[in-house]
């Protein structure tokens, strides 16, 4: 009998839920990952006694009222509800599109002056089936806000131009016509009071972690201690790149500390324009409405991803997911390994959807 039922490859959301589970049902994990903490990209480091999301920003959100008592099992999660602003040359905008965008645009009031000047502005560019993202979004709002506050900071996130990028990545931002600022429609939203790392070391307590050990450069070794092995990495990486390499989208983080109470009065400030080279700055102590002496903030610089860097979103444009595919194939035939997350599925996962898809799995593989 080997000494584990599951090696869990990752200690992102999905591992931690995976093996929590796992272990409520007796069985035995072993959770391996490469950094030298757990969480994987919801880790918070504390600086200056501020919780800062050390791999971007990440806001709760899902109308899903079992994940959402689920994660608050572990942890109570504050009211915080993500506003973000748009600074484009000199001027501020509310997101997502919404009144109070309308009136910083145009000067208009009422959703009825609002619908009015997108409609005409849809209506003049005749786009019948949006296949891309610029399709989608002038579809969506028309010109004036496409070119002041999506395409500049579209084009920078992705590297790409946005008529090659997949038009679903623009849904995810609402269009409303209230004066609404909050960025998400989902009925329930926080950040963990005390960070994110209470959730994901709730998640794996008294079960067995080994940190700063890479499971490609021993993986015999690894693969000889467990029956199943849940993977969580790169799924073009398990199978050796054999089909050629999926392309993804990284992130480089300034964290800064400064000897100022509140540098820019909110947690999430994007940078529109196509000149400034970061996306956005986040304020970390305001997710938690800190009061600390100090703060600290950190610029997010997208990069092309290249094997000596974090693979934060994966690109799904045509070619990756037709490679994706491949790859996938040989994924379902595995008979003692599962893929779950970002990473492995390839896909534009939130946190909740993580949850979701690990506790969605979990229930098939064990039947209950
Ligand atoms: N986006 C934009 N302008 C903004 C914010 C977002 O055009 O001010 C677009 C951009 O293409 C981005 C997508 O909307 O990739 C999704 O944004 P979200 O804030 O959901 O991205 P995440 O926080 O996951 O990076």
């Amino acid at each position: 009998m080997k000494e584990y039922d599951y090696l869990v490859v990752g200690s992102g959301l999905f591992g931690c839920v995976f093996a929590h589970e796992a272990t409520k049902r007796g069985k035995r994990c072993l959770v391996i990952d490469k950094r030298p903490h757990v969480g994987g990209n919801v880790y918070c480091e504390k600086r200056e006694n501020i919780n800062v999301h050390k791999y971007g920003a990440h806001i709760f959100h899902t109308n899903d009222k079992t994940i959402w008592d689920y994660v608050n099992s572990f942890v109570e999660f504050n009211r915080y509800t993500n506003s973000p602003l748009a600074f484009y040359k000199n001027e501020v905008y509310n997101l997502p599109f919404n009144m109070n965008t309308f009136f910083q645009l145009w000067g208009v009031r009422t959703p009825a002056e609002a619908k009015e000047i997108i409609q005409k502005q849809i209506d003049s560019l005749h786009i019948e089936q949006p296949a891309n993202l610029e399709e989608q979004a002038l579809s969506l709002v028309g010109v004036d806000i496409y070119e002041k506050l999506i395409k500049g900071y579209t084009e920078k996130q992705w590297g790409r131009p946005a008529t090659e990028l997949p038009a679903f990545i623009i849904k995810r931002l609402p269009v409303r016509f209230t004066y609404d600022n909050n960025y998400f429609s989902d009925k329930y939203q926080g950040i963990p009071i005390g960070g994110y790392n209470k959730l994901t070391e709730g998640l794996l307590d008294g079960i067995a972690v080994r940190l700063g050990v890479d499971y490609f450069e021993e993986r015999e070794q690894f693969e000889a201690l467990a029956d199943q092995i849940i993977f969580t990495g790169k799924i073009d990486q398990y199978y050796d790149y054999k089909y050629g390499q999926l392309q993804y989208r990284s992130l480089r983080f300034e964290h800064q500390t400064l000897d100022t109470e509140n540098y820019q009065g909110n947690a999430v400030v994007n940078y529109n324009e196509a000149e400034v080279p970061y996306t956005r700055i986040i304020e970390h102590k305001h997710f938690e409405f800190g009061t600390q002496p100090k703060t600290v903030v950190t610029r997010e610089y997208p990069e092309e991803w290249t094997p000596d860097k974090e693979p934060y979103y994966p690109i799904n444009d045509q070619r990756n997911n037709t490679i994706f595919k491949r790859y996938q194939k040989l994924a379902v035939q595995e008979s003692n390994v599962i893929f779950g997350g970002r990473l492995a599925e390839y896909r534009y996962y939130d946190m909740h959807q993580i949850i979701g898809s690990a506790l969605a799995k979990v229930s098939d593989h064990f039947g209950d």
